[in-house]
């Protein structure tokens, strides 16, 4: 027997159309490519959205066609976002952070159509444009009166011109709820990169999901601020639960230096944010040199790599700021486990919630996880054993797209298909998972594991620490050995032997590394997350002391 009840598909367009009518007056704030602050409002941005989707039907794009974006965090990607997922096409957020070469494979690997671009990124999108024969429509986000009259570009308009005179009347497609609706490639720090290619269906219930009290907690009362760019997993899904909430959005556009981001977090009276632990560093050193305090900021979500406890210390104590660290991937939309404590541990002393808060957290309802052994066998949780961390949910992916790399899952003995994350994590009894490392970043050491995040949190305890990456390095009796690479901060001194002798006492001796090597830069990948392998090549004449 059949339930009863209204057979409705999940679509994205159903997110915009709801904020408009219960949310129309709610502010959409955004740092303009120019400088200056630009006031919109969720009713705005769906009209103008559905201007977007006239446009697109003009170009007579087919339904499934690929439209580019190349776009900081503003209004006009918001709109965008909207406007060509609900219309059918697929929105394809390109980063702009890569080098050009590869930004070209990419948008020829996914076949793209149009390319909308912000002003700032003009110089790159000169430099791809002739490489890149497929795409037929290139916008740029701006004015008429912006656009430049020698750009090169053939047939480049302005989105101002392109929308503007558009109805504002669209009935957006009563579509299959399977069907895409957006991509992201990953970074590709092995081979070429690869494309998630998410649905209506995936979208929306990643939105209800990361909207939970227990995940991101979004609410119709909140101001929030996606530092984390709308270029990487859809800005980890915010402007979608920011719709279904109907909360104010923050856009910091390109400015996400401390200063920066820090007045627009007070002048809007932000209370969540959302971003990856270098841009709060920026922002913490930021408010530190000025002692600076919030008045209205409450959670901040950081994620993308491990979060230092430090940070989750600055945060908790010294502003008041409740950390929800997390974990996602590109693969998972992003979300899969946020650290938010259960009721037992709220009761616990700071040191044992620190414990608690430095872990990725508990699962997202949605999520399903367990970590494997080598042969694939389950291990128990109990916050000690590791192994390869296996995902499985409707938002997370079965395969990439065009079927790059093969089938990627891991079949269990029921036949249930599970996603390898590459990570290598524990799980406690709580449900709380923890990160030990990537998989190809696990030291190896006499056949004993080494965490290079627990290495790493350690040095940035130390005050003169700025930045650092733990590597391995060969060693003729112990396979590898760790060592640690470390950027200082301004100013500050610490020796190798004081920043050694540090480690006493804070990790079992054999896990303390061998060395220290200062530099003064670690290199950064398009994602904000330090690049090991470049600095392992770049490491590469380095010998280990009495190796
Ligand atoms: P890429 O870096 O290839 O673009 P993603 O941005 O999807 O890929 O990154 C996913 C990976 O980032 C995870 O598999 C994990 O290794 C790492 N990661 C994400 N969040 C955290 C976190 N909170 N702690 C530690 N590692 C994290």
């Amino acid at each position: 027997m059949l339930g009863q009840m209204q057979n409705q598909p999940l679509l994205i367009s159903s997110l915009i159309t709801h904020a408009e009518r219960h949310h129309g007056s709610t502010e959409i704030v955004s740092r303009r490519v120019e400088g200056d602050i630009h006031r919109s409002t969720w009713g705005q941005i769906a009209r103008r959205s559905r201007q977007v989707a006239n446009a697109l039907d003009g170009l007579q794009l087919a339904h499934g066609e690929r439209v580019a974006t190349l776009a900081w965090n503003g209004y006009r990607h918001l709109e965008l976002y909207f406007g060509v997922s609900g219309t059918g096409r697929v929105l394809h957020t390109l980063n702009p952070r890569l080098h050009p070469e590869q930004l070209a494979w990419i948008v020829n690997h996914a076949d793209d159509r149009a390319l909308c671009f912000d002003m700032s990124f003009l110089p790159l999108v000169q430099a791809v444009h002739s490489k890149c024969p497929g795409v037929r429509h290139w916008v740029a986000l701006c004015d008429a009166d912006k656009l430049p009259t020698e750009s090169g570009i053939p047939g480049l308009m302005s989105y101002e011109t392109w929308i503007g005179g558009r109805s504002e009347t669209y009935v957006w497609p009563e579509l299959d709820e399977n069907s895409a609706s957006s991509m992201c490639y990953t970074s590709g720090t092995t081979g070429n990169p690869k494309a998630a290619l998410y649905s209506h269906r995936s979208t929306l219930l990643h939105a209800y999901g990361a909207a939970l009290p227990d995940a991101l907690g979004c609410s119709a009362r909140d101001s929030i601020l996606p530092v984390v760019p709308m270029f990487h997993v859809n800005a980890w899904g915010l402007p979608y639960s920011a719709a279904a909430v109907g909360c104010k959005l923050v856009f910091p556009g390109p400015a996400l230096d401390g200063k920066s981001v820090y007045e627009l977090i007070e002048s809007e009276k932000v209370s969540m944010a959302a971003g990856v632990p270098t841009v709060w560093q920026m922002l913490l050193g930021h408010m530190q040199q000025n002692g600076l305090k919030f008045s209205t900021l409450r959670r901040t979500v950081i994620g993308g790599s491990a979060c230092p406890p430090t940070m989750i210390n600055a945060f908790n104590h010294t502003y008041g700021v409740e950390v929800l660290h997390a974990w996602g991937m590109t693969e998972m939309s992003p979300l899969g486990t946020v650290c938010t404590l259960k009721s037992a541990q709220l009761a616990l002393s700071p040191e044992a919630q620190l414990k608690v808060r430095l872990k990725q957290g508990r699962a997202v309802f949605g999520v399903d996880m367990k970590i494997v052994d080598e042969a694939g066998h389950e291990l128990p949780w109990d916050g000690k054993a590791y192994g390869d961390l296996l995902v499985r949910g409707p938002w997370i992916i079965t395969s990439y797209f065009k079927g790059e790399g093969g089938d990627p899952l891991r079949y269990d003995a029921n036949g249930k298909g599970w996603f390898p994350t590459g990570d290598v994590a524990t799980i406690d009894a709580d449900g709380f998972m923890q990160i030990t490392d990537r998989s190809k970043d696990v030291i190896k050491s006499g056949g004993e594991w080494i965490s290079s995040i627990d290495v790493e949190n350690i040095a940035m305890a130390h005050p003169a620490v700025a930045m650092a990456a733990c590597i391995g390095m060969k060693h003729p009796k112990w396979d590898e050995r760790p060592i640690v690479v470390v950027v200082k901060k301004p100013g500050a001194e610490v020796s190798r032997d004081e920043l050694l002798a540090f480690y006493e006492g804070k990790t079992a001796k054999w896990q303390i590394p061998d060395d220290v090597v200062f530099v003064d830069a670690i290199p950064l990948g398009a994602t904000g997350k330090m690049q090991k392998m470049t600095l392992r090549q770049q490491l590469k004449d380095y010998v280990l002391p009495g190796a």
